[in-house]
């Protein structure tokens, strides 16, 4: 019999991972078998999570400086910097429309009333987020001392500097030849410790999964129902129908050839919910499964999970006319574009880690005057929702890496 490859094993963990949740929450958390398995898979997942956060910021740093020097070789850069962010924006807005227009349609939580959650909401402080003062704090938080942003592992800050020095790298040309070299081995070498990283993704994903599906509480999905059902199928729609579609399209790739390369990385997605740290498995899955010529998917994989998140955009905007329902708020169309807008601009700010989508949601919330303690009645179903959006995150970056090497592709030898 032929040993199953590493793509089948990482599928059947994440099917173990759920079966075994499912089992052991229907023994409950007292039960001996139940703490004892908890214990182990919280290790073993959280260390799965710590291997990816260790290459994570050697792996951004060089693939980017990399990506970018060859990229300048073969006079490209300015084409994939523009496609790729016009690509980020024009799926974003795509997902942000899908959500608000279901939302609008359906008016999850127009039978509910907010005094139903004032418990929730009584715990909760929400902190105040104005918009300029997140805009100020975005612009700051992109250039920062280069050892301090490694050390922290701020990804975004990370990427500003790795472009810079890549830039810089080709300015300076045959000088400083030297350095490009050792980062392109440093890269090499940093890829090949995430292959080995992934051979224990199988055991890894099957822990994550087990401990999200046994401690969470379903019930609470159904007081939700209706706007958990418009969130999931929007995303859903985003991520099966439309991403893949835009992708057929521009590049004639099937969707299925698509999901057959892309999967380490979606299912790592959706077990951690961290667009960071599946970022070492989606630079994998882009440059070898996908084939996207390691200067594209360099540049394109690490910007894209901090700041392409279509699932967080989409979360975002419905998350807002689901709270204005429930506060029994009629938002005008102008208010309806802040929120399009306001939107946008959170997902990009958000980090790529788990439920950052709920933290710079209360700007949206304040944009348009709505009450931010309300986030307080989506926490416990965030854990949730997010495995699902973080994983159309994670597709966005990959499905845009293919599109810009399509659009790119005739100059690149
Ligand atoms: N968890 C998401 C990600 O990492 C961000 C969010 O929406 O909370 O992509």
């Amino acid at each position: 019999m032929r040993f199953p490859s590493l793509n089948m094993q990482i599928l059947l963990g994440a099917l173990l991972g759920v079966g075994v949740g499912v089992y052991f929450h229907g023994l409950g958390a007292q039960h001996p078998t139940v703490s004892t398995g908890l214990y182990l898979s919280n290790l073993v997942g959280t260390l799965f999570i710590d291997l990816l956060k260790m290459v994570l910021v050697p792996l951004v740093f060089c693939s980017i400086a990399v990506g970018i020097a060859n990229l300048r070789k073969h006079q490209q850069i300015h084409k994939v910097w523009v496609s790729t962010l016009l690509f980020f924006t024009f799926t974003m807005m795509i997902a942000i429309t899908l959500g608000m227009a279901a939302s609008l349609y359906f008016k999850p939580g127009a039978g509910l009333h907010i005094d139903m959650f004032a418990n929730a909401m009584q715990s909760f402080e929400a902190k105040q987020m104005p918009l300029s003062e997140f805009f100020t704090q975005f612009l700051h938080g992109l250039f920062v001392n280069p050892f301090k942003a490694l050390a922290d592992a701020n990804v975004l800050a990370v990427v500003m500097f790795a472009l810079m020095l890549g830039v810089a790298l080709i300015m300076g040309g045959e000088r400083y030849q030297h350095l490009l070299k050792l980062l392109e081995e440093a890269l090499e070498i940093t890829m090949h410790i995430v292959g080995w990283i992934m051979r224990l993704a199988p055991f890894g994903i099957a822990a994550l999964l087990i401990k999200l599906v046994s401690t969470q509480d379903f019930a609470i999905l159904s007081t939700l129902l209706t706007f958990v059902l418009v969130v999931v199928s929007t995303t859903l729609l985003h991520g099966v129908v439309i991403l893949p579609g835009i992708m057929y399209a521009v590049t004639r790739k099937s969707p299925l050839w698509f999901w057959r390369g892309a999967r380490e990385a979606l299912i790592t997605a959706f077990a951690t919910s961290s667009s960071s740290a599946t970022l070492p498995v989606t630079m994998r899955c882009t440059t070898q499964h996908l084939h996207v010529k390691p200067e594209i998917a360099g540049f394109v994989v690490p910007l894209g999970a901090t700041i392409n998140m279509d699932g967080t955009a989409l979360y975002e905007a419905a998350a807002a006319l689901f709270i204005a329902n429930l506060v029994g708020v009629e938002l005008t169309f102008a208010q309806q574009l802040v929120v399009f807008f306001t939107a946008m601009l959170a997902s990009v700010g958000a980090p790529g880690i788990p439920s950052a989508g709920m933290v710079t949601m209360v700007m949206v919330l304040q944009s348009v005057g709505l009450p931010a303690e309300a986030i307080a009645i989506l926490l416990p179903i965030d854990r949730l929702l997010d495995t699902l959006r973080t994983t159309v995150n994670v597709e966005g970056d990959m499905i845009t890496s293919v599109v810009v090497q399509k659009m790119t592709a005739e100059k690149i030898t």
